[in-house]
């Protein structure tokens, strides 16, 4: 997902949003190009799609991690993205495909799911997402924009249930525009705060421990009824990992110490 400020007929690089307009598509297990496009991913994960497959998985946040991940630091020069690490076979396959296709469709990244539009999102004067625009991206190999079904961004949205995912990842991109400003000073990436920002947006397992196990609830003033969500759901632990990082990097709430 890019971040440019709109320009609703044209953005800078020379891309035009499909607007009310349509493209052709169809992915099914007949097309001839199935699957080719598991392979050799260059995939970006965002915090609600690791969300997702490690619960599918029934595995921890921090295990999805270690084992379906490597970060590094790509369009970002001052934080790390998580990618997801392709198996070590020849082809070098998704670790989640299979003969039949995707063994975690339901719970598939924002990526596959959104595939083949690309969003890019503009901000109003609070550098809050304001708006979205869809793309059609087309990779030679994919032979699914010869199929004859025409769609328009709101059909392939709504059969591809993205906008749940769109809604969550927009409060990434929010915590994104932060760590893009380098909020991190004379440290640097080196900064403790970074560590603490990694594991508060990416590994909400460890973040849930870390609520619960130190003194952050006496802390900072959760209310209760937050806390017990917290407890249910793991977004709703992200959102509140991201509401502490913002309160650590900008001094900004929601989230408020005890006594102020
Ligand atoms: S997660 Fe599923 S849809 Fe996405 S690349 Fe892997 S196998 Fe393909
Ligand atoms: S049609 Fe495109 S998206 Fe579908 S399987 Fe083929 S390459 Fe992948």
């Amino acid at each position: 997902m890019k971040t440019e400020k709109p320009a609703i007929e044209q953005f800078s690089d020379g891309r035009k949003p499909i607007g009310e307009g349509t493209f052709r598509f169809g992915c099914y297990p007949g097309v001839k190009c199935f699957t080719l496009c598991c392979r050799d991913v260059d995939m970006y994960l965002y915090p609600y799609d690791i969300i997702r497959m490690k619960n599918r998985l029934g595995i921890s946040s921090d295990q999805f991690l270690e084992q379906y991940t490597f970060n590094g630091f790509r369009d970002n020069p001052h934080f790390p993205s998580f990618m997801l690490k392709m198996s070590d076979d020849e082809k070098k396959s998704c670790p989640f495909l299979s003969s039949e296709g995707c063994t975690i469709y339901e719970d598939r990244p924002s990526s596959c799911r959104t595939y083949p539009l690309e969003r890019a999102v503009a901000r109003d004067g609070d550098e809050k997402v304001c708006k979205a625009f869809y793309f059609i991206t087309n990779h030679p190999y994919c032979l699914g924009h010869q199929e004859p079904r025409e769609w328009t961004v709101k059909e392939w949205i709504d059969d591809q249930e993205v906008q749940l995912y769109d809604k969550i990842n927009d409060l990434w991109v929010d915590m994104d525009t932060i760590f893009r400003g380098n909020p991190w000073g004379s440290e640097g990436i080196n900064s403790p705060k970074l560590k603490m920002a990694l594991m508060a947006c990416f590994n909400v397992d460890e973040f849930k421990t870390f609520l619960f196990q130190t003194t952050f609830l006496s802390r900072f003033d959760v209310p209760e009824e937050r806390i017990e969500q917290t407890k249910e759901s793991d977004v709703e632990l992200m959102k509140l990992g991201f509401d502490w990082v913002r309160f650590f990097l900008t001094g900004t709430g929601p989230l408020t110490l005890r006594g102020d």
